[in-house]
C-alpha cells in the first residue's frame, strides 16, 4: 500500500504527519463533496463511496479511492453548527485491524457529516486518510479509548471532580495524533493568507500564526511543544503557498 505508515512512526511524527500534498488534494476532494451537496447530488441517510467525488487526478492521497470508505450526509435536528466525525474501522483490543468486510459494504470506514461546509467535510477527510493509510490505526488514541471507556461504567463522582474530568477529557480529545492532524488543516483552510483579493500581497508569518492559535479548536489545551509543533508545521504551509504551490 502506498503512503502507509507504522503506528510507530505515526506516533513519532504526532501532528506532524500531515504533508502540504495532501493537505492541498484533501482540500480539493472537500471542494468536490460539498459542491456535490451545494448542487443537490447529495441526497440525505445514502451511503456514497468516496469514489463518487473523484473529479480529477489525485498524486498523493490516491490510495484513499482504493479503500471502501463511505461518505454519509445527514443533518441533525437542534444542532446548527457543522460538525462529523468518522466511523473507523473495527479494531481488536491490541490495536489490530479487524475485518468487517463481510458484514459491512464500507469496512474502512464511514465519513459522517451534519450540515456541510468544507472545513467540515476536510477536518473528516483527514481522519479517513489517516486512517487508511495507517491500516485503521489511527483514528482512536489509546490513551482516550481507555478514559472514555472508564466513564463509561456507570461512575458516580462528585460535583467538584466535573472540572477535572472534563478537562483530562478535552486534553486527550484535542491532543490526540489524530484529531491534531484533523483540526490542523482545518484551521488553515480558514486563513486567509493574503492581505488584498488579488492574492498579491502575503501576510506577515506572526499575523498568520496569531490568526491560526485563534482558529485552532482546542489550542489552549495543547502542550507547548505541540503548539511549538505545529508553529513548524504551519511556517512550512505558509512557505509553500507564498511559494504558489497551492494554486488550483
Ligand atoms: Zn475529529
Amino acid at each position: 500500500m502506498t503512503g502507509f505508515v507504522s503506528y510507530s512512526t505515526y506516533s513519532r511524527e504526532l501532528a506532524l504527519n500531515e504533508t502540504f500534498e495532501s493537505y492541498v488534494e484533501l482540500r480539493r476532494l472537500a471542494r468536490d463533496v460539498f459542491a456535490a451537496y451545494r448542487d443537490g447530488r447529495l441526497r440525505q441517510g445514502k451511503i456514497y463511496p468516496i469514489t463518487d467525488f473523484k473529479k480529477r487526478d489525485y498524486v498523493t492521497i490516491g490510495g484513499i479511492f482504493e479503500a471502501n470508505i463511505g461518505v454519509f450526509y445527514q443533518e441533525k435536528e437542534g444542532r446548527d453548527d457543522a460538525y462529523g466525525s468518522f466511523m473507523s474501522p473495527k479494531l481488536d483490543k491490541h490495536g489490530n485491524r479487524v475485518d468487517v468486510s463481510s458484514t459491512t459494504e464500507y469496512g474502512d470506514g464511514v465519513l459522517i457529516v451534519h450540515k456541510l461546509n468544507v472545513p467540515t467535510i476536510l477536518h473528516e477527510l483527514e481522519h479517513a486518510y489517516d486512517s487508511f493509510r495507517s491500516g485503521g490505526k489511527f483514528t482512536v488514541s489509546r490513551g482516550a479509548q481507555d478514559f472514555f471507556a472508564e466513564m463509561g461504567k456507570n461512575r458516580i463522582v462528585g460535583r467538584d471532580e466535573i472540572p477535572n474530568i472534563v478537562d483530562k477529557r478535552r486534553k486527550l480529545y484535542y491532543r490526540a495524533p489524530h484529531e491534531l492532524s484533523a483540526f490542523f488543516v482545518q484551521a488553515v483552510d480558514g486563513i486567509d493568507f493574503f492581505y488584498d483579493e488579488a492574492e498579491t500581497v502575503f501576510r506577515d508569518f506572526r499575523d498568520v500564526h496569531d490568526e491560526f492559535k485563534e482558529k485552532m479548536k482546542g489550542y489552549k489545551y495543547l502542550t507547548p511543544k505541540i503548539q511549538r509543533d505545529l508553529a513548524r508545521k504551519l511556517s512550512q504551509y505558509y512557505y509553500r503557498i507564498r511559494e504558489g504551490d497551492a494554486e488550483e
